[in-house]
């Protein structure tokens, strides 16, 4: 039998209702003839909620407990997906990460799949079972415990479970239908895609676009993994959402495709620090250490240059907003541990990345200077600028977020087919 793999996210199982409008898109899927292989989330705001819980509890937590804590929301609606579609009369069984197993790294809530063994499912499907329900987010470390794999990690489940089992495609059910050129709930004129290029979806996901996880659309693009975003709310057929393919099956081609945002960044200076060879490792060393997820990164010359005896340089870099009390305690710890000097940490919480992103640039000038006279048009002080192929980022303050991504939809004409 051909399988299918079908994610359903936190607002297409948010309650029982939703459940069973997921449970009968599976069963059209059955009925067409494929074994199906559907990945479940949390209810949502359910995995929030326990992720409160443990930072309220323990805010320097012990990230074992954490994935003890925040992998359970799964839990409940993949018995529950499973006990729906046994009431329509389908014969399916719920698998949580570790009876698998879906076996990962000991990263916890950052973990990385290292195998899924398809035994088990395989087992079950050879009996006549037609769906197997599997919990999203799951995993199990090599040393017996539950591992998650990071926020918006069921994405990842179903691409690594398509890619285990040779899936025919992996569909993602959601509460939009499709991926757009920018979160159609910031802008109306978001325009959905028919098509978008792996490479291009990987950099809008890692720059916030969180439609779908980074590392699902890294795995779908190392294992060709036929990847489509759909809604969950309507009618979907064959050619319903938006397909996550290769570069040359795109017709279109803009110069930019789209813009991601993140809201929950935040620019951290270490002030006066000694500029010396080995001063950067010594400051991002012990940030990777501590789990701090630094972006963009400058280093410039110190406004307090001529008060001091030896060269000094600023370092800026940006990191989510959550991180900001684990990066400034890694740089107290480093400090006091005379790996590195500075004289002040200023934390400036209230900034947004922009981006805007598109194979296209790779072989067009001016796209960034375009970008900048956009936000100057508006008024919009640009903080922190970073390149790369095919993407532009800035900081700005998070209160021109919505009207910065409005000017630069605009000013790429991103409405427009
Ligand atoms: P799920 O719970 O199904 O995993 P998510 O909330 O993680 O859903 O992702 C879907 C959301 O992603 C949409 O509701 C939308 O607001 C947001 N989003 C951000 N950027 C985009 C984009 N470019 N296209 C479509 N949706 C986007
Ligand atoms: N429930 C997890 C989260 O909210 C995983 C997921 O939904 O993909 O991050
Ligand atoms: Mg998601």
């Amino acid at each position: 039998m051909p399988i299918l793999v079908m994610k359903f996210g936190g607002t297409s199982v948010a309650d029982l209702d939703r459940i069973a409008n997921a449970a009968v898109k599976v069963q059209r899927e059955v009925e067409r003839g494929y074994d199906v292989i559907v990945i479940v989330s949390a209810m949502s705001g359910r995995t929030n909620e326990l992720v409160n819980w443990v930072e309220t509890t323990s805010p320097f937590y012990d990230a074992r407990e954490y994935d003890a804590v925040v992998s359970s929301g799964e839990n409940v609606t993949a018995g529950l997906m499973a006990l729906r579609l046994q009431e329509m009369g389908v014969s399916a069984r719920s698998w949580q990460g570790w009876q698998v197993p879906i076996n990962t790294t000991s990263a916890h809530s950052a973990a990385r799949f290292e195998s899924i063994p398809r035994d088990n499912l395989d087992a079950k499907f050879a009996e006549g079972f037609k769906v197997a329900v599997i919990a999203g987010f799951q995993g199990l470390s090599q040393e017996g415990r539950i591992t998650t794999l990071g926020r918006g990690g069921s994405d990842t489940t179903a691409v690594a479970f398509a890619a285990a089992f040779g899936a025919e495609r992996c569909d993602i059910y959601t509460d939009v239908d499709g991926i757009y050129t920018t979160d159609p709930r910031v802008s109306d004129k978001a325009r959905k895609l028919d098509r978008i290029a792996f490479e291009e979806m990987l950099e809008l996901a890692s720059l916030g676009a969180k439609v779908l996880q980074t590392r699902s659309v890294e795995l779908a693009m190392r294992y060709k993994v036929p990847l489509r975003v759909l809604s969950s709310f309507e009618e979907t057929d064959e050619t319903s959402g938006t397909l996550v393919c290769d570069e040359d099956k795109i017709m279109e081609s803009k110069v930019v495709s789209g813009v991601a945002f993140s809201r929950e960044e935040a620019k951290m200076t270490l002030v006066t620090v000694e500029d010396r060879p080995g001063i950067a490792g010594a400051i991002f060393g012990p940030l990777a250490d501590a789990g701090v997820n630094v972006d963009m990164i400058v280093q410039n010359i110190s406004e307090h240059q001529a008060k001091h005896a030896v060269k000094v340089t600023d370092m800026t870099f940006s990191c989510p907003i959550n991180q900001v009390a684990r990066a400034r305690k890694a740089m107290e710890d480093a400090r006091d541990a005379g790996l590195i000097n500075f004289d002040d940490l200023v934390a400036d919480e209230d900034v947004a990345k922009i981006s805007v992103v598109g194979i296209g640039m790779r072989s067009h000038a001016g796209v960034a200077a375009q970008m900048f006279k956009a936000l100057a048009a508006e008024n919009v002080n640009i903080k922190v600028i970073a390149t790369s192929e095919i993407k532009i980022s800035v900081l700005v303050d998070r209160k021109y977020l919505e009207l910065a991504v409005q000017a630069l939809h605009d000013v790429f004409e991103l409405d427009k087919a």
